[in-house]
């Protein structure tokens, strides 16, 4: 167990889901009720959701983490949007 940075308490260790399907473990202190994400935890959100591209048929390919493919329900076949904002990317699922 960790204690937490402000006031030393034992903190408690919870599943929080930092955005859609997407858990991680937070520290929550019970004193100060601050979370506080474990560092790994952190490490390996980022570590998950980095793809390489590659050439499928001349055109650039990206995997979709099954992770998110699966938060989402996007199967083969499902239709998606691409958009760009902020210079990113945006994929998403087309509306029936
Ligand atoms: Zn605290």
């Amino acid at each position: 167990m960790t204690k937490c940075p402000l006031c030393e308490t034992e903190m408690t260790k919870e599943p929080r889901e930092i955005e859609k399907g997407v858990w991680v473990a937070v520290e929550v202190c019970p004193q100060c009720k601050d979370e506080w994400i474990d560092e790994t935890d952190h490490d390996r959100l980022v570590d998950l959701f980095k793809r390489k591209t590659f050439n499928l048929g001349g055109s650039i390919a990206v995997r979709i983490p099954k992770e998110i493919a699966d938060a989402l329900s996007i199967k083969e076949g499902t239709e998606v949007n691409f958009s760009i904002k902020n210079k990113n990317i945006i994929i998403s699922k087309a509306t029936a």
